[in-house]
């Protein structure tokens, strides 16, 4: 596997960034159809291969979940260093790939387009010109398969074992009663678990389930409910560097193709059991975790979450979580056991805001301790 040198996976990706690295590498692919976001950046869906399977990739929807846009780089280098396997996917597959569905939100860092509106909402109305485009390109294509891709937060584990799970799988559910599971559901499933039946026991510790819940407006779930068999791919792991996910969701696309080129390879009497096995996702992680520290006379664990800064290239910590936290582990830890203790008046945080000011004593022991931390510090 070919990676994209020079690009480390930062949480930010615009659109400008993208083609600037993508445009050499989409020569040999051909522009089906063009459109705006509400600000008047580009929507673009492209097309290579002359295979009779069609499959939809998008990326980016919520414009602050870049991993996807980057593991598209991935392939496109990928393809570009390998052309006789890029020669035989596209022979079998037709290809159509939209990245950057939402530019703005990806200029400003939001989940959200120009207007506010979350376009993974927005599939039954499309009021949005970004979900309007997703739609049009899928009426149009009538892919066979898509994928729909995301980033999640950095707190999912798999399961209840504090691993954070690098790559989260779905194949969404068409209707509140799922139970009675229908064919393209089940081809969804099916690929999911043909690719991880070939992971290596590494690989599926850091892989999980995403949550099974029915969100009527979301476009996976509408997909499903059209026939097309849709998987939703949410690459998550640690915030500050993303490259592992990255990368395993770039794989996990190749291999996804590959499946669906041989699909003699692929038993789909037993593939399901694979995709069952996986873990769903917990919300059991934190960025960061300061265990045993003395505050008055209390003894206190503290979590923190990293919020991105873009203009600065750098987090910020938030505060999440203050207790006896056992049921939650950190990307990063520090035990505070040997510290000395802090005053109650250095600790008067709110839920959910920005720290402005570290207790001395704290600040020191992550700039001891924690160097890749301190350092991606605002
Ligand atoms: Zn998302």
């Amino acid at each position: 596997m070919t990676t994209l040198h020079g690009l480390p996976t930062k949480p930010q990706l615009t659109a400008d960034t993208f083609y600037r690295y993508a445009d050499s590498l989409l020569k040999g692919w051909s522009l089906v159809d063009e459109g705006h976001s509400v600000l008047g950046r580009p929507l673009r869906c492209y097309h290579r291969g002359t295979g009779g399977i069609k499959v939809l990739i998008w990326t980016q929807m919520h414009g602050n979940e870049s991993s996807a846009s980057y593991s598209i780089l991935d392939l496109l280098h990928h393809w570009e260093n390998n052309p006789s396997e890029a020669g035989n996917t596209f022979r079998t597959v037709s290809l159509y790939i939209i990245p950057i569905l939402n530019p703005d939100g990806a200029e400003s860092f939001s989940r959200y387009n120009a207007l506010g509106i979350d376009i993974n909402r927005d599939a039954r109305t499309a009021v949005s010109p970004e979900a309007k485009f997703l739609l049009d390109c899928v009426k149009k294509i009538e892919p066979h398969w898509a994928f729909n891709m995301h980033d999640q937060r950095s707190i999912f584990s798999v399961g209840e074992s504090g691993m954070p799970a690098t790559i989260s799988l779905l194949a969404p559910a068409f209707s509140p009663d799922y139970f009675g599971i229908i064919h393209h559901r089940e081809r969804a499933i099916s690929l999911i678990g043909c690719v991880v039946s070939k992971w290596t026991p590494n690989a599926l510790r850091e892989t999980a389930r995403f949550s099974d819940a029915f969100y009527p407006l979301a476009m996976g779930d509408y997909f499903q409910e059209m026939g097309i068999a849709t998987i939703l791919v949410e690459t998550g792991g640690c915030v500050i560097n993303r490259d592992t996910g990255r990368l395993r969701t770039t794989n996990f696309l190749l291999q996804a193709l590959h499946c669906i080129c041989h699909p003699n390879t692929r038993d789909l009497a037993h593939s399901g059991k694979y995709y069952y096995a996986l873990q769903e996702n917990k919300d059991a992680l934190r960025d960061v975790k300061l265990l045993n520290c003395k505050v008055g006379n209390f003894v206190l664990d503290f979590a923190f979450q990293l919020q991105f800064v873009p203009n600065k290239d750098a987090f910020l910590l938030v505060f999440d979580s203050a207790g006896k936290l056992n049921h939650l582990k950190g990307y990063w830890e520090l035990d505070m056991k040997n510290e000395t203790s802090v005053s109650l008046s250095e600790i008067q945080f709110q839920i959910g805001t920005v720290i402005e000011k570290l207790p001395l004593v704290w600040k020191n022991a992550i700039q001891n301790n924690h160097t890749e931390l301190w350092n991606s510090l605002a």
